[in-house]
């Protein structure tokens, strides 16, 4: 019998124990020739059976498990749940002829985590055959496909693929000549990443406050915060919420700056008509493992201008001369991509539009059940002009009890994760302060929910329940 979790009836306590081993879950069902479930052991029942004296060939059929709970294959969920308990986690699940079809475990200790890859698609097919191409360096096949086909997605003409999302927003500073004596807007509100690139380049970072309603970066504020020196503006698009693109371009265009959108958190969010990304000078994207898509690390600039997709292209390899070889004009950087995870990005760009889908699924669950908590506020979906996606489910947790509820929800087996520290309370940071006030109410009180497929509605009641005990 192939399959770890089965054993014939004709089998022997030793049998019984190989399974188990094999299965690893601790527990064998016992089945006839017609594959019905007729009994079971568990590792505990064996160990009993050998204290008592019986031999490791004793026959499973007259010591097994006769009376056990199992599953129709018709139930659902709760059903399942409910059939299970402390000692019982693993039950059969059997058609109206008893015969096996599957298991069920209910692991009530199982960490739901905040965000982890799905990897369901062509992903492992085409990294081995990427791997098998022994095109597993900065370029193949693979490369050219995802750049291409991201662009694509996002409603750019270039792409060029990147070691992570950090050098991405590198790189676009990088090609539009920022360094030295300028200055760089950037909203209070991100992950470091977007300060920590402006400081890289010795050009000098100008953090604003965010909106009030978007928690993204506050157009007034960059306005006021606008001198001689200002070069550039980078608006994150956080939590999946696009910033105020329109607003952003305009005060770009009349003082003259570029913008580079760190979209990281946002493949896919759309301001009116355009794909974030595709709307500043260049957009930046990451491939993090906790991303919306992933290619375990990576990122991606995309722009409509050859010239910059040309120069970010020369800056991440080297700063290599595209027309004479070992010639370096541009002191640049090894920032690239391999193949093999562009071909992970392929596989999941393939199935982006899904992913997106299924977030947005997963956030009405949330919105369901717990928009009427008194304790809670949920990022705005209905900004004008605005349609975000779910990056990862994102509230604000009323009358201070964000951590308490942090805590409790880790005590139960629930992951959750404070907003990013607002870039104005950390020492390396301040001496760039130009607004903080918005962002340090947001920050304090924001919570990232589990956005997985692994939340279901008994999550989430988890978690109402919980809010009502903190009331
Ligand atoms: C993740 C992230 C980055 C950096 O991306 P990495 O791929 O981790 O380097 C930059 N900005 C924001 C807003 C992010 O969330």
């Amino acid at each position: 019998m192939d399959n770890t979790m089965l054993l014939s009836q004709t089998g022997s306590l030793i049998d019984a124990l190989k399974a188990i081993r094999d299965n690893g879950k601790g527990i064998v069902f016992i089945v006839d020739k017609q594959i019905k479930v007729v009994g079971l052991l568990t590792d505990g029942d064996i160990r009993g059976h050998l204290l008592h004296g019986h031999g490791l060939e004793a026959p499973v059929r007259t010591l097994m498990n006769t009376h056990f709970a199992y599953a129709k294959n018709t139930d659902d969920p709760a059903q399942l749940i409910k059939k299970t308990t402390d000692e019982i986690k693993v039950i059969p699940i059997v058609d109206d002829e008893s015969r096996y079809i599957d298991f069920f475990e209910f692991n009530r200790n199982i960490k739901i985590p905040v965000a982890s890859p799905q990897l369901r698609g062509r992903e492992l097919e085409y990294l081995v055959d990427a791997f098998l191409s022994t095109w597993i360096s900065s370029a193949g096949v693979y490369l050219n496909k995802f750049e291409e086909g991201f662009a694509a997605f996002i409603g750019t003409k270039y792409g060029v693929a990147t070691s992570n999302g950090t050098t991405a927003l590198h790189l676009a500073l990088e090609a539009l000549g920022i360094g030295e004596g300028d200055e760089v807007i950037v909203p209070d509100l991100t992950f470091a990443a977007t300060i920590n690139v402006v400081l890289y380049t010795k050009a000098t970072p100008v953090i604003v406050d965010i909106e009030r309603d978007s928690w993204c970066i506050d157009p007034k504020a960059i306005e006021k915060a606008i001198t001689k020196k200002t070069k550039a503006i980078i608006p994150v698009h956080l939590y999946g919420q696009p910033a105020d693109m329109d607003a952003i371009m305009a005060i770009a265009k009349k003082h003259k700056l570029f913008v580079i959108e760190d979209a990281a958190e946002a493949h896919g969010a759309k301001y009116k008509s355009k794909t974030v990304g595709s709307i500043g000078d260049i957009g930046c994207f990451s491939f993090f493992g906790n991303k919306v898509i992933t290619t375990g690390e990576g990122g991606m600039c995309v722009t409509n201008s050859q010239k910059l997709a040309e120069r970010i292209r020369v800056y991440k390899d080297h700063g290599m001369s595209k027309k004479r070889r070992y010639w370096h004009a541009v002191v640049g950087y090894n920032y690239r991509m391999t193949n093999l995870q562009a071909a992970i990005g392929l596989a999941q760009l393939e199935r982006l539009d899904e992913i997106l889908v299924q977030h947005a699924h997963i956030e009405e669950l949330y919105r369901t059940h717990l928009a009427t908590s008194p304790l809670l506020e949920f990022q705005r979906n209905d900004l004008p002009n605005r349609k975000k996606i779910t990056w990862l489910v994102s509230v604000l947790v009323k009358n201070g009890k964000r951590d308490q509820l942090i805590q409790v929800l880790k005590s139960k087996g629930i992951d959750s994760r404070p907003f990013f520290y607002p870039l104005s309370i950390m020492k390396i940071y301040k001496p760039y302060v130009h607004s903080a006030k918005i962002s340090k109410e947001i920050a304090k009180n924001g919570i990232n929910f589990p956005t997985t497929l692994q939340v279901t509605e008994d999550t989430v009641q988890r978690i109402r329940a919980t809010l009502g005990e903190l009331m």
